[in-house]
């Protein structure tokens, strides 16, 4: 079976389906392949800040997905043991220090959205394994395997959203340069107390950072820094042990955390890696979101920056297809306007990382 659009999307993350949804909104035809089978996602960035809230506030989506469920931040808090150092509060004019918005909850209001528009389709179980270039070295189109049959999809341009293993960045020879960070994640969720505030909780333990991030729907998602590459031996050793600084710093939770995370395998591992490929475009082809710049989880800014990639990038597309220029020359623009500022985000997270510390040593030193 052969498809065709004005523009295949493969992803159907957070950049993909924006992206998906403003084309549709603009006229072009799009199509959206989903290797998964739907919106349901474990572990992943969930939360928005100021500029993202204002976009989705633009594009109209902002109310759908609070119909669905969001919830706001009231502060941020810094804890050395029990103790309060540090409490960052909303700014002059500001309702929130961020919004916990569930992944689920923001791809289906993207997508309910979308469907509207009968030019947007979104595929799921549609595994993108290879590229098609035409003569020129354009690219035209993608090889699918979708429920085990393959499929082409035809397109004058291909946009990769992919996520941080790419597929469409590795077809298209995008060299990328992967920096780490010195530390891995180990992330879980447990069910909130009863009157646990909306806030989110920071701890150093052994020099790294614990946090607790009050999710809608009461849960509590726990991400809790480890040196790099320790997970298997960690694992060895005895979990309640390793609970012992979280359960300290919050006896409220120890009875939650004791039954909620009982075995390592109640823990998920994630490898902080972040990077900026080389372009992110090329002849009918560009790069968005964690394909083109993977982040460190600090800051919660994954999910922000792809959403920015594609309210940014939609308005270039619709350009392209009406002065009928896909060249890489042409979708170049896309990254003179981005590269730079996630450049500085990435420089920020950093000395975020570095500086974290000294927030908990400062307060030694009173
Ligand atoms: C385990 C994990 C935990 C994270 N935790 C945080 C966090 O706490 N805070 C934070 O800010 N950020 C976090 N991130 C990063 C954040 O989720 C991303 O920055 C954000 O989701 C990027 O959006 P995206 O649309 O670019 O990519 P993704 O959300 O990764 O979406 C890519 C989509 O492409 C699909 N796909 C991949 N390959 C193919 C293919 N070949 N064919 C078809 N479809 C394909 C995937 O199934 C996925 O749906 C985490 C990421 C991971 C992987």
């Amino acid at each position: 079976m052969n498809l065709h659009a004005d523009v295949c999307v493969v992803g159907g993350g957070p950049a993909g389906t924006l992206l998906g949804y403003l084309l549709a909104q603009n006229g072009v035809s799009t199509i959206i392949l989903e290797r998964t089978s739907g919106v349901s996602r474990e572990f992943r960035g969930e939360h928005i800040n100021a500029d993202t809230e204002a976009i989705l506030r633009e594009h109209d989506l902002f109310n759908k997905i609070e119909e669905l469920g969001l919830l706001r931040m009231s502060k941020v808090e810094y804890f050395a043991g029990r103790h309060i150092v540090k409490t960052i509060l909303p700014g002059k004019n500001e309702e929130h220090v961020g919004i916990h918005v569930p992944q689920s909850h923001l791809l289906s209001a993207i997508i309910n959205e979308s469907q509207q528009y009968n030019h947007f389709q979104i595929l799921y179980n549609s595994t993108v394994t290879g590229l098609i270039e035409d003569d020129n070295g354009f690219y035209t189109g993608v090889k699918v395997i979708k429920d085990g049959q393959e499929l082409v999809i035809s397109s004058k341009i291909i946009v990769g959203a992919d996520g941080r293993y790419s597929t469409v960045r590795k077809q298209a020879n995008i060299p990328t340069e992967q920096r780490k960070h010195g530390y891995d994640v180990l992330w879980a969720k447990i069910p909130a107390p009863q009157g646990w505030e909306p806030t989110t909780r920071m701890v150093f333990v052994d020099g790294h950072q614990l946090a607790l991030f009050t999710q809608t729907g009461s849960r509590i998602q726990i991400g809790w820094n480890i040196e790099e590459g320790t997970f298997p031996l960690l694992k060895k050793g005895d979990i309640r042990s390793f609970l012992e600084p979280l359960v300290s710093s919050f006896p409220e939770l120890k009875h939650i955390v004791l039954e909620n995370l009982q075995t390592w395998k109640d823990f998920v591992c994630l490898k902080v890696v972040s990077s900026c490929s080389e372009t992110w475009v090329k002849d009918g082809l560009v790069i968005i979101g964690d394909a083109a710049h993977t982040m460190t989880p600090t800051g919660a800014i994954g999910i922000n920056c792809g959403l920015i990639d594609a309210h940014v990038l939609a308005p270039i597309l619709t350009k392209a297809f009406l002065e009928n220029n896909t060249s890489a020359q042409f979708l170049k623009q896309f990254e003179v306007s981005r590269r730079e500022t996630i450049k500085n985000q990435q420089e920020m997270q950093i000395k975020k990382e570095v500086s974290f510390s000294e927030i908990f040593t400062q307060l030694e030193l009173v």
